[in-house]
């Protein structure tokens, strides 16, 4: 794709994410004076853009070398066998596949510090709508998309089943960071809804709820938690760069100078001891009683 073709493709997807989720936030506002030009807007612009000018292409390319890598891998029969399938069983099988191999690797970026160091980026956001759901690492983008996407094309699932699934997952995962409350009614038990995402984003690095388009695994593992009504904030506990640049850079510092840059903050002692932990377990913190955490509510946010 030439570079007038890439900047016009984004000007069209920017275009689109406008259109749609902007009057879904005015009509359904979570906080309702949250405006659209709300702070550090410009910085999760950049994340959006380094997304559609830079970062997509490095991630189709490590989508095909994994894929070559593991063609073969599974027998040529099973791979006829589940594509000869009714295609409504196939997408089910796709949709469960995903979200387990995304909820599990989900966990393992909040629990092994080296993929926090990545995924934490993307839970600095202080303010969540459409536009906050693209700050991300690179690195972490092509950590999860590679786990939603690359055990379905290994077990030989086609891509005509594939490609719908993954537009719409790609749509839903800007959706759940929106800034928008509307109940589902009975689809809540198999939708994941921006309520449940935004409980994710809360300051807590164990906030549970790690599916984002069905919340079954979270109930199935017992991370699931919906209070009934906003978190009072979201980001991070630590000290954050300023810049889209800062952000790319910092977690690929020497892990000496993370921890220190960490500990010169205001970093609250459970956070240490999350740290801590990892460091002693070799990467890996201790298991959390999410039955404790559902009932400590935080008070009611002055903004719903
Ligand atoms: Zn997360
Ligand atoms: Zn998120």
């Amino acid at each position: 794709m030439d570079i007038t073709s890439l900047l016009l493709a984004t000007g069209l997807s920017l275009l689109f994410l406008v259109v749609v989720f902007r009057p879904l936030e005015l009509a359904f506002p979570a906080k309702p004076n949250q405006r659209l030009f709300r702070p550090r807007w410009l910085l999760d612009l950049s994340f959006l853009l380094g997304q559609y000018l830079l970062w997509n292409g490095l991630l189709f390319l490590c989508l095909g070398y994994f894929s070559r890598s593991l063609t073969g891998v599974v027998p040529r029969e099973f791979t006829s066998a589940v594509a000869a399938q009714p295609l409504w069983l196939q997408i089910l099988e796709v949709i469960l596949l995903s979200d387990f191999c995304v909820y599990w690797g989900h966990r393992l970026q909040h629990r092994v510090g080296f993929l926090w160091r990545f995924h934490s980026v993307h839970h600095s956001a202080e303010h969540l709508d459409w536009l906050a759901a693209h700050r991300e690492h690179p690195l972490d983008t092509v950590y999860t998309v590679t786990l939603i996407n690359l055990p379905a094309f290994v077990l030989g699932f086609p891509l005509e089943t594939l490609a719908g699934f993954i537009a719409f997952r790609g749509v839903w995962a800007i959706y759940i960071h929106s800034n928008v409350r509307l109940p589902l009614g009975p689809l809540h038990a198999i939708l994941g809804a921006p309520e449940l995402h935004h409980w994710h984003h809360a300051k807590d690095r164990d906030a549970g709820n790690y599916g984002n388009v069905c919340p079954l695994m979270d109930l199935l593992f017992g991370t699931y938690r919906c209070p009934d009504h906003e978190p009072e904030s979201f980001g991070l506990n630590t000290p954050t760069p300023t810049t889209w640049l800062g952000y790319m850079v910092q977690p690929l510092l020497p892990r000496l100078r993370h921890h220190a840059a960490d500990r010169s903050g205001e970093q609250p002692e459970a956070e240490l001891q999350s740290e801590r932990s990892a460091t002693l377990t070799g990467g890996v913190d201790e298991p959390v009683d999410y039955r404790v955490r559902a009932d400590t509510r935080p008070k009611q946010s002055a903004a719903t």
